[in-house]
C-alpha cells in the first residue's frame, strides 16, 4: 500500500504563504492553508483553505489532532504575534514539527531617514514634528491612533468600517516604484508611517521616501517566536523535502 502523504498546515495571510501553497501544488504533501478571515476577498489559493480562528492555542492543538496534521509552517505576517505564539504552544504541546517562514527585515541604506518606534501610538506622537501629509501603511487596526492630525492618506486592503479624518486608499500589493512615485507626488506626501514588515512586495515606498529624502516612522516588529526558520519559500521547500524524506 502506498504511504500516506504528509499533511501540512500553512498558517497564512501573506504573499509568502500563498507562494508556498502554489509551489507545493501537485507535490508530496496534502496542504491546508489557514486564513484569519480579516480580508474580505482573499486571493485564490490552491488546495484546501480554511478560514477563521481556531480558538487559542488549545483550539489549534485540538484542530491539528483532529485533522491529522503532520507539519505546520507558520508563514504569517511578522506582526501577527498571537497566532505565532499559539502555533508554537500547540506544536510543542503535541510534538509536531513547525517551521517559521519569516520574510527578511528591511535594512536601511545610505539616504534613508528611518525613525524606529515601538508602536502606532509612539508614531502618532512624533508625527506632527515630522510632516503634515503622512502616508500611513500600518493596516486598518492601527488607524485609530492617528486621528489627531498630520495624516493625508491611509492605504489599506479593505475599507475601514468607521470614518477617518483622512483619505482612505484601498489597494493590495505588490506595489511598483512608478505607482508609488505617483501616489507620493499626487498626495504631496511628506512623511511615511509603516510597519517594519520586510519583503519585496511593499518595499517600493521606502525607495520613493529615500528619493524624496522624507522621514519614515518605522513600527518595530514584535519579538519573533523561537523555532526553526526559513527566510524564503525556496528554503521552506528544501526544509519540507528533508522532513518528508525522514518519514
Ligand atoms: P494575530 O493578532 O496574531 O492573531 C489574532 C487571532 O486571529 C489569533 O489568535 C487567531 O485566532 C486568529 N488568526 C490569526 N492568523 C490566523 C490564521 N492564519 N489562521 C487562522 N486564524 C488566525 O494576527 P493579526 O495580526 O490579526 O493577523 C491576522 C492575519 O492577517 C494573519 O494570518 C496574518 O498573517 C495576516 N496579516 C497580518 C498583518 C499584520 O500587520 N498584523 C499584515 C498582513 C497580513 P484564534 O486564537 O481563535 O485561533
Amino acid at each position: 500500500m502506498p504511504a500516506e502523504r504528509p499533511r501540512l498546515l500553512i498558517l497564512g495571510g501573506t504573499g509568502e504563504a500563498s507562494e508556498l501553497a502554489r509551489a507545493l501544488e501537485g507535490h508530496a504533501f496534502d496542504v491546508v492553508s489557514s486564513l484569519a478571515g480579516r480580508v474580505e476577498r482573499p486571493a485564490p489559493l490552491p488546495g484546501i483553505v480554511r478560514i477563521g480562528g481556531f480558538g487559542g492555542a488549545d483550539g489549534l492543538a485540538a484542530w491539528l489532532r483532529a485533522e491529522r496534521i503532520d507539519i505546520v509552517v507558520d508563514a504569517t505576517h511578522p506582526f501577527a504575534a498571537t497566532i505565532s505564539a499559539h502555533a508554537r504552544a500547540a506544536c510543542d504541546g503535541i510534538g509536531l514539527p513547525r517551521l517559521i517562514l519569516e520574510r527578511p527585515a528591511w535594512r536601511p541604506v545610505p539616504g534613508d531617514r528611518w525613525i524606529e518606534v515601538a508602536d502606532a501610538a509612539q508614531a502618532a506622537g512624533l508625527l506632527p514634528g515630522l510632516g503634515r501629509r503622512a502616508l500611513l501603511t500600518v493596516g486598518h487596526r492601527d488607524l485609530a491612533a492617528f486621528t489627531a492630525r498630520g495624516v493625508a492618506v491611509a492605504r489599506v486592503i479593505d475599507p475601514p468600517r468607521q470614518p477617518f479624518p483622512f483619505e482612505i486608499v484601498t489597494n493590495r500589493g505588490p506595489f511598483d516604484i512608478e505607482s508609488e512615485r505617483r501616489l507620493f507626488a499626487e498626495r504631496r506626501i511628506d512623511v511615511l508611517v509603516t510597519k517594519a514588515s520586510g519583503g519585496q512586495a511593499t518595499a517600493a515606498k521606502l525607495t520613493v521616501a529615500r528619493e524624496l529624502s522624507l522621514p519614515v516612522l518605522m513600527l518595530r516588529r514584535p519579538p519573533p517566536e523561537p523555532g526553526e526558520r526559513a527566510t524564503s519559500v525556496a528554503e521552506a521547500l528544501a526544509w519540507l523535502r528533508t522532513r518528508a524524506e525522514r518519514r
